[in-house]
C-alpha cells in the first residue's frame, strides 16, 4: 500500500448499522463514521429527544435514527429488512447498546441479571442474526461489539455486567470464527472508563479511586472508542479479526 492511500479509509459510499446510537459512546461512533462518508442508521431505546438532536446536530451527514429494542428479535429483523430495502447493503454493524446494573451478588434483583444480559448479549445476538444473512451474501462486511474491560478484568458489584461482556467477547471470537471464510470481520471494543451517562456514578463516588487505576491518567471520551471503531470498520483492519481491542488508558493492566 502506498503513503498516497492512508487518507481514505475505504468508508465512504458504505452502510453502517449502530445499536444505541442516541447518547455516549453510541453517538461518538455514529459521528465518526458519518463523517467517514458512511450513511449511518442507528438506533435507540426510548430517548427520542436526544436521538433527533444527534440527527439535527450531523445536518450534513447522512444519518437516520431508529427506535429499536434489541431485545426483541423480530423487531430487529424487521429494522434490518427496511434498513436493507432503503440502502441495498450492511456494510458495518456496531452492538453498541448496553445497560449496566451493578449490586452486590446478594442484593442483585432477578431483574437486573435478566436486563443485563438480555440487552448485553440477546441484544447483540438478535441483531447479528438479522444482518449477518445479508453480509454473507455480499461476501463482505465487519461486526465490531462493544465489550468492557468488565468482561476479561473482575470488579465488585458487577457480576451480571462482567458475565454479559465475557459473554460477548466469546460471541466474537466464535462468530469470527464462522464468518471468516465468507469475507466477514469480527471483533470487539473493549472501553475501560469513559465519560457518558452510564459511568457517572462510579465517577462521581470514587474519582480520584478511578483516575489511580488508570495508567494514563485520565478517563477517556467517547471519540476514543469511535475512533477505534473506525479503524475497524476501515480498510486498514481487512487482517484482523476475533480480536478484543482494549481502549482504556492502561485500565486492564493496573
Ligand atoms: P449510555 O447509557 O450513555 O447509552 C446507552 C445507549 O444504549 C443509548 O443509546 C440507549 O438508548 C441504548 N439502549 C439501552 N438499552 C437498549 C435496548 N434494550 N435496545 C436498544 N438500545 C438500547 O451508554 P454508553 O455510551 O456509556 O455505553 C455504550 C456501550 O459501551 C455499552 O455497551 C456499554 O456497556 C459499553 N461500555 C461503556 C463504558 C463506559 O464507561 N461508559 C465502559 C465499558 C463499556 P436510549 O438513549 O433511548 O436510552
Amino acid at each position: 500500500m502506498s503513503s498516497a492511500n492512508l487518507t481514505d479509509a475505504g468508508l465512504s459510499g458504505g452502510v453502517a448499522l449502530v445499536t444505541g446510537g442516541s447518547r455516549g459512546i453510541g453517538r461518538a461512533i455514529v459521528e465518526v463514521l458519518a463523517a467517514a462518508g458512511m450513511s449511518v442508521t442507528f438506533t435507540y431505546l426510548e430517548n427520542a429527544a436526544a436521538a433527533m438532536e444527534v440527527v439535527e446536530a450531523n445536518k450534513q451527514f447522512k444519518i437516520t435514527a431508529e427506535p429499536l429494542d434489541v431485545r426483541n428479535a423480530g423487531g430487529c429483523s424487521e429494522l434490518v429488512e427496511k434498513l436493507v430495502e432503503r440502502e441495498g447493503k450492511v456494510d458495518l454493524l456496531v452492538n453498541n447498546a448496553g445497560v449496566i446494573r451493578d449490586n452486590p451478588l446478594t442484593i442483585l434483583e432477578e431483574e437486573d441479571v435478566r436486563l443485563v444480559l438480555e440487552t448485553n448479549v440477546t441484544g447483540a445476538f438478535n441483531i447479528t442474526r438479522a444482518v449477518a444473512p445479508h453480509m454473507i451474501a455480499a461476501r463482505a462486511g465487519r461486526i465490531v461489539n462493544i465489550s468492557s474491560v468488565a468482561g476479561e478484568k473482575g470488579g465488585r458489584g458487577q457480576t451480571n455486567y462482567a458475565a454479559s461482556k465475557g459473554a460477548l467477547n466469546a460471541f466474537t471470537r466464535s462468530l469470527a470464527v464462522e464468518l471468516a471464510p465468507r469475507g466477514i470481520t469480527v471483533n470487539a471494543v473493549a472501553p475501560g472508563v469513559i465519560e457518558t451517562e452510564m459511568s457517572r456514578e462510579v465517577r462521581e463516588r470514587a474519582p480520584e479511586a478511578v483516575l489511580s487505576r488508570i495508567l494514563l491518567r485520565r478517563i477517556g471520551q467517547p471519540a476514543d472508542i469511535a475512533h477505534a471503531v473506525w479503524f475497524l470498520a476501515s480498510r486498514y483492519a481487512g487482517y484482523i479479526t476475533g480480536e478484543i481491542l482494549h481502549v482504556d488508558g492502561g485500565f486492564k493492566m493496573e
